[in-house]
């Protein structure tokens, strides 16, 4: 999956949104999270982020690992549908 990370926090431009094949990409009070399970992996959010938010899991900074988790949390807690 592709994790977006703190660049994102109060920005929310939204062109992933508009890039995403699958629209995986949801909405939270401060950012924007992409469901682990519902993406394919297309890559087409990445390069679309004006804030370069958006990695590849395994390419994540050491410093934005924890947005993983954070992506993971944010749809246990929606619950599954
Ligand atoms: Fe959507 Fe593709 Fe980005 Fe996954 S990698 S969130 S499927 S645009």
């Amino acid at each position: 999956t592709y994790v977006i990370t703190l660049p994102c926090v109060d920005t929310k431009d939204k062109a992933c949104v508009e890039e995403c094949p699958v629209d995986c990409i949801y909405e939270g009070d401060r950012n924007l999270y992409i469901h682990p399970e519902e993406c394919v992996d297309c890559g087409a959010c990445e390069p679309a982020c004006p804030v370069q938010a958006i990695f590849y899991e395994d390419d994540l900074p050491e410093s934005d690992l924890d947005w993983k988790d954070i992506n993971a949390v944010f749809f246990d807690d929606l619950g599954s549908p």
